[in-house]
Order: C-alpha cells, then structure tokens, then sequence
C-alpha cells in the first residue's frame, strides 16, 4: 500500500533525492566510490558544497555581505551559537515567545547577555502569533521563530523593527515561500531535516558585518567567523546531508520559490477548508492570519474516537500525523516535497472516517 508521510521531521522528501542519494550511496557520479568514502577535502566534496551554497544565494537573492555555512548540531546550536556570536555580555536582545523552541532560544540567550522577552502566546497555548509589541533600538538583534512546528503558527508578516536586524529560526519553513527585504535579517538559520534534505545539517546565513562585536573570545567550533574563513569545512562537515541538500535545492531553483508558495498554500488551504467545515475536527489555530502553511493542526471534536481514527488513518496509509505531545491532537507536515494529491487524499480518509464514525 502507497504510503503518505505526515511527519513533522526528519520528513518526506522528492523522490529525485532519495534516489541520487541511494545512487551516491552506491557510486558516486561514477567515480566508483561511495559518497560515504570521498574526502571532505577533495574537490568533489567542494563542488558539492560550493554549488549547494551558490544555490542558496541564488534562491534568496543573497547581497554580498551575507555568508552561507552548512553546519551540524541542529538549529538547537544556533539557540547558542547566535547569541555567542552576535550578543555582548552587557546587550540586550529582544526575544519573541512562541512556544517551546524560542523558549529554548530564549534560555541558551540568558546565558550570554540580557533577554527581553517582547511578548508571548503562552496564555493560549501557543495558538497565535503575538502583535503590537515594542522593539527596542537598543536591542543588538531580535528573534523570531518563524514557524511554531508543534502548534501549527507561522509568522505570516514580519513585525517592523527598524534598524534592529532580525535573527530568525526558519527551521520548519525554509524555502516554502519567498523572502523579502533580505536585508532585514542579521541571520537565517534552519535544520535541513524539514524542507532543506536530510538530518545533519543546518543552513546558517549570516550578515558578516555583525559579527566580531561581543568582545568575547569564540572557541574555533563555535565561531561564525572561523567557519566562514574555512567556508563551511573547518572540520569534518556532514557530507552526505549536505548533498542530499544539494539535491534539494536544485529541485527547489528548478521549480522556483513562487511555485512551491502556491503549491505550499494550495495544499494548507485544502486541508484548514476542511477542518474549519467538518464538524468532527477542531482546528487548533482559529486566527487564519496566524496558521503554519507547514504544519497543520488539529484535534477530534470527540476524543474518543481518537483510537479509532489512528487505526482507520493507518490502514489507509496515512503516517506520521499524530500531534506533539504538548497540544494532543493531530498534526498533518505538508513539507515542500508534500504533492498536492497527499493534501487531498488526507482530506478524502477525513471525509471518510467522518462518514463511518463521525456525527
Ligand atoms: N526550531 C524549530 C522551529 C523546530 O521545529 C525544531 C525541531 N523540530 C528545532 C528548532 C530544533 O531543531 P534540531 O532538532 O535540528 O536541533
């Protein structure tokens, strides 16, 4: 039975690049190698990053002072290596709480200098996206997270902060729409394992010209600048994500960000109709102007048929769509590689469930 991949991440892909990946796996362009045998340092593995890099400053148009590193440890590092790098001990950055991973950022950035909390969703369990708060012009940098993966919000207009530049967690929405006004942003940075390729990498793009300000000393493995002077191979990168980003990013230059913005709304839009139409489903984000086009969540209008609906979504071949823990529920991925036809065979085992189990 086809399957259809809801997860949240690591999350489904295209085809093209699992099946370079299994062909690189194999033998690398004919090289009779294995990508997993090849050198970070030969002239292959540069080519690789080199064009993975390019593509991004193609992608995002990228002015010539922001640099691109693919580096490891997750967005989780970039909770600590962001303010490291861009915050003095005696500044202060603004922070926006949307839920449990800006209060991670927000925890690693206590550690380096002063955080202010700006505003919060809490009170509500995360489910909008905080306005009308004040930036200060004082503040080093603020940071946003993008898109909440757990509560299904995304940030669908950027708050106006002024000269203060934005340091921003993209981890769940990189490359599902087009970015504006680049130059707002100090730093981009997203894990690969959403909509960027594999695990084990993360993308970190950064205005060099904030860097270098702290006064701190930066051990090598934590230094933005280090790993910009050693473009991205200071030591031994994650070779295989970073091509299966490669991969990626080709599908994405080929198919243009414009495309996968409407595709990517097309497909949340089907699913949010039916959920805000179906009475048996409850959508956990009621402000439209503040739902994930990523990740969508929802619950049962009777929990009680939650067991019944998991066996019933799953024996239709629908995986990965269970909700996190901290809202219950469900939580259907629609990731860049998510074709529109998966959006419509969910809603249709929706339609379905409701017929036999619903009213
Ligand atoms: N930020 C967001 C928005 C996320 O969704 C995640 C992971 N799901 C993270 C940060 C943490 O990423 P990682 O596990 O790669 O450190």
């Amino acid at each position: 039975m086809e399957k259809i991949n809801f997860t949240a991440g690591p999350s489904i892909l295209p085809k093209e690049v699992t099946e370079a990946l299994a062909q690189a796996t194999l033998n690398y362009n004919d090289s009779g190698l294995s990508l997993l045998e090849i050198s970070h340092r030969s002239d292959t593995f540069m080519e690789i990053i080199e064009e993975a890099q390019q593509l991004v400053r193609d992608l995002l148009k990228l002015p010539s002072n922001y640099e691109v590193l693919f580096l490891s440890g997750g967005s989780t590092t970039q909770f600590a290596l962001a303010p490291y790098n861009l915050l003095p001990n005696n500044g202060s950055a603004g922070y926006l709480d949307t839920g449990t991973w800006s209060t991670k950022a927000i925890n690693a950035a206590e550690m380096y200098g002063l955080v202010d909390v700006c505003a919060s969703s809490h009170d509500k369990n995360y489910n909008y996206i905080p306005r009308d708060y004040r930036i200060d012009p004082d503040w080093t940098y603020v940071h946003l997270t993008s898109n909440n993966t757990i509560y299904g919000t995304q940030i669908n207009e950027l708050p106006d902060t002024g000269d203060v530049p934005i340091v921003i967690d993209m981890c769940s929405d990189i490359f599902s729409k087009k970015i504006e006004n680049i130059e707002r942003f100090g730093m981009i940075y997203a894990s690969a394992q959403k909509n960027l390729g594999p695990a084990g990498t993360t993308l970190v793009i950064i205005n060099k010209d904030l860097l270098g300000k702290t006064g701190r000393d930066i051990p090598d493995a934590f230094n933005y600048q280090k790993h910009i002077a050693k473009k991205s191979v200071l030591n031994t990168p994650p070779v295989y994500a970073i091509y299966g980003c490669l991969i990626m990013l080709r599908w994405l230059k080929k198919k243009g960000l414009n495309q996968i913005e409407r595709r990517n709304t097309e497909k949340s839009k089907i699913l949010y109709d039916e959920i805000d139409n179906n009475p048996n489903f409850i959508p956990h984000v009621r402000n439209s102007e503040d739902r994930s086009v990523m990740n969508i969540t929802f619950t049962l209008a009777k929990p009680t048929k939650e067991k019944a609906f998991d066996v019933f979504a799953e024996n239709h071949g629908f995986i990965g769509f269970k909700g996190h823990r901290s809202v219950g529920g469900y939580r259907a991925s629609l990731y860049n590689a998510m074709e529109k036809g998966g959006a419509e065979k969910f809603v249709k085992m929706l339609r379905d469930f409701s017929w036999r189990f619903g009213g």
